[in-house]
């Protein structure tokens, strides 16, 4: 089953966060480490250093104890001697007895310099210090350019992260997928189902058209529209003549067929905001809108005289030769309030009328 687009999305914008503050994190962090190890070590190494030259000083000290500038000159030789090693930026011998004729040259050290004391004791007394100063620049240079590699190499995974289709889908996120897509095949379905249920309760199966309820409901609203706004409407029921000895003669399913082509020829011939429903076994109802007496009537026969001119099958053995229908019908303006039931009773009774004047015919009752 495909992964959605949104859930992919989403998955990939937070994978890409992911890596990009994961390689966020290791090119600043590794620098970052790199300088504190290195730093603790120059320390280290600048302390062992003042040590030494310390240890050196007192041992100048220690063999010189009245020759003054003599001492002098040698601890200026070791200072010197160390001044000129590369990794050593600064070293000052401070000697009490020294103090006038001071060994240390103007220096001021940056932020990025270590700066290393160390006393400098001859027979349990403190006789001076050695300060040594050494350069992080070296430190400083090879961090930065590892933060460099780090953040280039981390922007090259994130590229390439981008460019890669997602394929590892977290598992919870497809089962989740998976009920999703589930739970819209069904509701798909259900919405089918449940179109296909409304079209059963409302429409007649053998011919398409609506059924007696439905009928019944839509007269109701144009009874409510009528009360509203005014107007008239009218009431048609058509039933087809000698209807029972067509069906014995050309079997039910000829009867169907006939009753199919009449649904078809009443459609055909009626306006589209007009109705026309299936009522019960060989009637049919019509609802005629905003029509007066006189349109009812014109439409009406309209109806009778084309079904009566259309050739059905075997229709000939009936009475009249051929297969007929008659209408009854009747007005309603809304002057005398009717329910749809009463409306129908009506025009059945103009039915009667019209099948007891011989039939094929069309009789209207006027509005009461
Ligand atoms: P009338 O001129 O007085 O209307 O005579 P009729 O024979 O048509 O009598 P009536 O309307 O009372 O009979 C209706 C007949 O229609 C009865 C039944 O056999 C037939 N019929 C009802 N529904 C169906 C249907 O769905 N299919 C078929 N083939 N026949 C039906
Ligand atoms: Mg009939």
């Amino acid at each position: 089953m495909s992964k959605p687009k949104e859930t992919v999305k989403a998955f990939t914008t937070r994978m890409l966060a992911l890596a990009l503050m994961t390689s966020l994190l290791i090119s600043l962090g590794t620098p970052l480490t790199y300088l504190c190890f290195a730093w603790k070590a120059k320390q280290a190494e600048t302390i062992a250093l003042a040590q030494q030259i310390a240890r050196e000083t007192q041992a100048i000290i220690i063999s010189n104890p009245d020759a003054k500038q003599h001492t002098l000159l040698q601890l200026n030789n070791l200072a010197s001697f160390y001044q000129q090693r590369p990794d050593i930026k600064h070293v000052k011998i401070a000697a009490n007895r020294f103090t006038s004729e001071t060994l240390d040259t103007p220096f001021s050290p940056s932020f990025f310099d270590i700066i290393q004391r160390v006393d400098i004791f001859c027979r349990g007394t403190t006789q001076g210090y050695i300060e040594v100063t050494t350069s992080t620049t070296g430190i400083m240079v090879s961090t930065v350019i590892l933060t460099g590699i780090f953040l280039g190499l981390g922007l090259l995974i994130n590229t390439l992260l981008y460019r890669l289709p997602v394929s590892i889908v977290d598992e919870n996120e497809k089962k989740m997928t998976v009920l999703i897509n589930k739970l819209k095949t069904t509701t798909e379905e259900l919405t089918k189902t449940k179109h296909q249920l409304e079209q059963t309760t409302i429409i007649d199966c053998k011919t398409g058209l609506y059924n007696a309820c439905q009928s019944t409901k839509r007269l109701e609203e144009e009874i409510a529209k009528i009360s509203l706004y005014g107007g008239s409407l009218a009431v048609l029921i058509l039933d087809i003549d000698h209807f029972r000895q067509y069906n014995d003669h050309s079997g039910h399913k000829g009867g169907d067929e006939a009753i199919s082509t009449i649904a078809l020829l009443i459609k055909k011939l009626i306006r589209t905001n007009d109705l026309i429903g299936r009522f019960c076994g060989d009637k049919f109802i019509v609802i005629l809108p905003d029509v007066d007496y006189n349109q009812a009537i014109s439409t009406a026969d309209r109806l009778r005289s084309s079904i009566a001119k259309h050739r059905f099958p075997e229709a000939e053995f009936l009475p009249s030769g051929k297969l007929t229908v008659s209408i009854g019908g009747t007005m309603y303006d809304g002057s005398v309030s009717l329910t749809p039931q009463q409306i129908f009773v009506q025009a059945e009774h103009a039915l009667r009328q019209a099948k007891n004047s011989g039939r094929n015919k069309v009789v209207i009752f006027q509005a009461t």
